[in-house]
């Protein structure tokens, strides 16, 4: 996924539940990575606009919740922009920005309601050219899973970091909360602006920090508005959800980058999610996270 997961499980059966996590991770992967052509993904975009092909239940299940969270996040969560995400990536390959023509053809192919899903896993884009990319929400849809793995094995402390989407099972085995330090968007990595204290629950943070590419001097974000199709660039530095399901919280955190701060934060406020905003103006905060959020006075712990 493009990243570099870090695990700690407790207990005896610590050792074997970190690596079916990482045999999970793997699988999980595979089937909806754009890289690949052998994916599942990649298969359905070469189907598009022909036939159904059947996918794995997780798959089902993950574009089932994706339809949900498009609606949820007011169209902001869409992973039916691959096409767009594809095309500004080859921009930032070629240095080149992408043409109006092309633009235009890449935003006609945005439609949510071009996934069929049928009862039999059978799956089918509508659209000829349509492109999925689950990567907004592929990350928290791995990390709820690890949880759910850890727990079902028998695990009572565990801790997932998927590249700042961070997932906790219980407290830690000395009773404490587990300290999630947040980015900070305008420092090296690993510099936090502060911590949250949680249990049971998902931290994830989503930010044009990271992954970006410049262009004849203008920095483009790797978050694509899918109304206009084109990178975000908006007051927003960074994102930081906490919620119980990280799969939400991953959707969120990108949503609110696409939507930017005022609706962002009146969505994160409809959602009873708890939300920090870094804009360029300062940080916003929905009620919840302004008591969750410790700002920076000592270093923190990872
Ligand atoms: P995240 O790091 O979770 O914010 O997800 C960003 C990734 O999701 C990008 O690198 C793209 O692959 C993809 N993406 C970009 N914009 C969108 C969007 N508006 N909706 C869904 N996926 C997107
Ligand atoms: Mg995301």
């Amino acid at each position: 996924m493009g990243t570099v997961v870090r695990q700690k499980v407790y207990g005896i059966v610590g050792q074997h539940c970190a690596e079916l996590a990482a045999q999970e991770i793997a699988r999980l992967e595979a089937i909806w990575t754009v890289f690949s052509p052998d994916s599942e993904i990649c298969g359905l975009a070469a189907n598009a606009g022909q036939q159904a092909a059947e996918v794995a239940p997780d798959t089902v299940e993950i574009l089932l919740r994706a339809i949900e969270l498009h609606a949820l996040t007011r169209g902001a969560l869409d992973i039916t922009a691959g096409s767009l995400v594809h095309l500004w990536r080859l921009a930032a390959e070629r240095s080149m920005l992408p043409t109006r023509a092309e633009l235009a053809a890449a935003r006609a192919l945005v439609d949510i309601t071009g996934i069929e899903v049928n009862e039999l896993r059978r799956v089918r884009l509508r659209l000829r050219g349509q492109q999925l990319n689950l990567g907004a929400i592929g990350k928290g849809y791995a990390a709820d899973r690890c949880i759910d793995l850890y727990r079902s094995r028998g695990a009572r402390h565990a801790m997932i970091d998927l590249g700042g989407n961070v997932a906790v099972l219980g407290v830690k085995p000395d009773g404490s909360a587990w300290r999630v330090g947040v980015q900070d968007p305008s420092g090296k990595r690993g510099q936090y602006v502060g911590h949250v204290d949680v249990a049971d629950c998902s931290v994830v943070t989503s930010g044009s920090y990271e992954r970006v590419f410049e262009l004849g001097g203008r920095r483009y974000s790797h978050i694509i508005d899918p109304r206009s199709g084109l990178p975000v660039d908006n007051d927003i530095l960074s994102v930081t959800v906490v919620h119980a399901s990280s799969l939400l919280a991953d959707a969120l955190a990108t949503a609110c980058m696409v939507l930017g701060s005022q609706a962002g934060l009146s969505l994160a406020n409809d959602l009873v999610a708890d939300v920090m905003l870094i804009c360029t103006h300062g940080r916003l905060f929905t009620p919840g996270m302004a008591r969750l959020f410790r700002p920076r006075t000592c270093p923190v712990a990872g």
